[in-house]
């Protein structure tokens, strides 16, 4: 798909292609999507801080997550999850976190994003070289 098609798909196709590719479930909390659990979309960084709505942008969560979460940073929300014993998919996240900046890298604009995505890969990054903790 083009990029310029893609900008074109409609909101609930891009949520049928967001669960497809990060899987049929939240990628905070691990619930799988079912009728009691349906998947929205959940924005990385959040249309308030100028994140756009690009299928790059867009992970399958539940609503509680969607909008517990609200405004808080990618890494934060992550963390709180971890602290409440959830499994949030980092593998999702950290993906979309890189196809969005590679996104914007191509079709250009979106400052505020890309100044937010790169904040949230430092931290991503600063986890990573955190030594593992006992499990
Ligand atoms: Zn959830």
């Amino acid at each position: 798909m083009s990029p310029h098609e893609q900008r074109q798909t409609s909101r609930s196709e891009r949520l049928r292609l967001a669960v497809e590719r990060d899987g049929a479930r939240c990628v905070w909390c691990g619930r799988a999507f079912g009728p009691l659990v349906p998947p929205t979309r959940e924005h990385l960084v959040p249309r308030v801080k100028g994140g756009p709505s690009w299928l790059e942008n867009e992970v399958p969560a539940c609503r509680r997550c969607n909008a517990e979460r609200g405004h808080r940073g990618v890494v934060e929300w992550l963390e709180e999850c971890e602290r409440r014993g959830w499994r949030p998919d980092e593998v999702a996240i950290t993906r979309s976190l890189d196809a969005l900046l590679e996104a914007i890298t191509e079709r250009g604009g979106q400052r505020r994003a890309r100044a937010y995505v790169a904040a949230q890969q430092r931290r991503v990054r600063r986890r990573a070289s955190r030594p593992a903790r006992d499990a």
